[in-house]
């Protein structure tokens, strides 16, 4: 059976961070985060060792910048949406409308049991 998934700003942590597992998550620089840049909450990432960092969407489809640590650990302390203009004009707007794309695509094909 078909069914419409639930949209991501509505999903529970579900990557075992020890203050938001099994929580919904609309914060997204807490200190002491854990997550993880597939954690459910989120509803696009764009992993960017350009940038040594990870680019994802928001709830509300703003987009995030979050620092890398060390290969599959984020300082989600300095998590911030990323700024409209300069250094990440038209590259940002871009990146924003093609991971929307791509989840709005993506979400179409998704069936919950
Ligand atoms: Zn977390
Ligand atoms: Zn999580």
């Amino acid at each position: 059976m078909y069914r419409a998934p639930r949209p991501a700003y509505d999903r529970p942590c579900d990557c075992t961070c020890p203050i938001h597992h099994s929580q919904p998550r609309s914060i997204y620089n807490e200190p002491g985060c854990h997550c993880l840049t597939i954690c459910a909450s989120q509803p696009m990432t764009l992993i960017a060792p350009q940038i040594n960092g990870a680019l994802f969407l928001d709830r509300h489809d703003v987009l995030w910048y979050v620092p890398g640590l060390q290969p599959g650990h984020w300082d989600w302390r300095y998590a911030s949406p990323v700024p409209a203009g300069y250094p990440m004009h038209e590259t940002g707007d871009l990146i924003t409308d093609l991971l929307r794309e791509a989840n709005t695509g993506l979400i179409s094909l998704t069936h919950v049991q």
